[in-house]
């Protein structure tokens, strides 16, 4: 079989936590998959290892257009057609407005915003002839309202819903969606380390500082799962959802409730 006759599914950030998850979901449910990280292709391969569907692996830094337009030669160039992309690649960085460094400022909305734009804009005209596609975006809760210290990250996220609703109203109609995921804490390396911060920066056990910063936001006192997020991913690529498009759905133990 070659593989361009395959269904692909490209999942940015695929290398750890919840994009690591959706790959594997995705991959279970007969999609190949194109999995990215930052690691070395090496790395990456061995990561997906126990895949069972076809992978192809790209090692690209997003923080720059080139990184978005590596992932885009690299598929190209297999002469691949995309079925699904899940723009889920990201970082966090905790600091105050005034002392917000700009250039990782920069790089929050390359990362989250201006990678997602450029995968869009190069495989949406294959979508579109193929009158079907799925395009899913991993905002936050960040994207719908703000935590203090967190500025770059609030900006990206709720520009990247804004992104999500200018791509479904210009697909509405041709077989493309376009929606963006919102959760709330989920435990991978990303919220570790704002445990781990928390922890040192008043004085408490990992333990204690894990209680606390799901205690103070979500309501349900339990981590959203990568699973949970990966089954809503399911049923977003399914037929069932074709009359969902520039949603911003979220799943966060009721945190955007308060
Ligand atoms: P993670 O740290 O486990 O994974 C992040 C992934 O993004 C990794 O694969 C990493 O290589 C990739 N990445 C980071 N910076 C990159 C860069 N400059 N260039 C290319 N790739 C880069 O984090 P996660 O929690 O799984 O986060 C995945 C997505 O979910 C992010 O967009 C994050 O904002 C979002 N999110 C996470 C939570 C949470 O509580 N964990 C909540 C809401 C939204």
């Amino acid at each position: 079989m070659s593989l361009k006759s395959l269904n692909w599914a490209l999942v940015t950030g695929s290398s750890s936590g919840i994009g690591l998850e959706i790959a594997r979901s995705l991959s279970i449910a007969g999609y190949s998959i194109v999995i990215h990280g930052m690691e070395s292709e090496e790395k990456l391969t061995a990561l997906v290892k126990d895949f069972t569907s076809p992978t192809l692996v790209v090692s690209a830094d997003l923080s720059t257009p080139e990184g978005a337009l590596k992932i885009v030669s690299k598929i190209q160039k297999q002469n691949l057609t995309l079925d699904v992309i899940v723009n889920n690649a990201g970082f966090q960085h905790i600091s105050p407005i005034e002392s917000f460094p700009v250039d990782i400022w920069q790089k929050m909305l390359a990362v989250h915003l201006t990678a997602p734009m450029i995968l869009i804009q190069n495989f949406l005209p294959q979508m579109r002839q193929m009158k079907s596609g799925r395009i899913i975006n991993i905002a936050s809760v960040h994207g719908l309202i703000a935590s203090q210290n967190k500025s770059a990250y609030v900006a990206a996220k709720h520009a990247l819903i804004g992104l999500t609703k200018a791509v479904a109203l210009e697909t509405a109609g041709q077989g493309v969606t376009c929606n963006a995921i919102c959760p709330g804490w989920v435990q991978t390396p990303l919220v570790e380390n704002q445990i781990h911060l928390k922890a040192e920066k008043e004085n408490l056990s990992y333990t204690q500082a894990k209680h606390q910063l799901l205690s103070e936001k979500q309501p349900s006192g339990e981590f959203v799962t990568t699973a949970q997020i990966a089954s809503l991913i399911g049923f977003l690529c399914s037929e069932q959802s074709a009359g969902m498009t520039g949603s911003a759905l979220t799943l966060d133990g009721g945190w955007t409730s308060q």
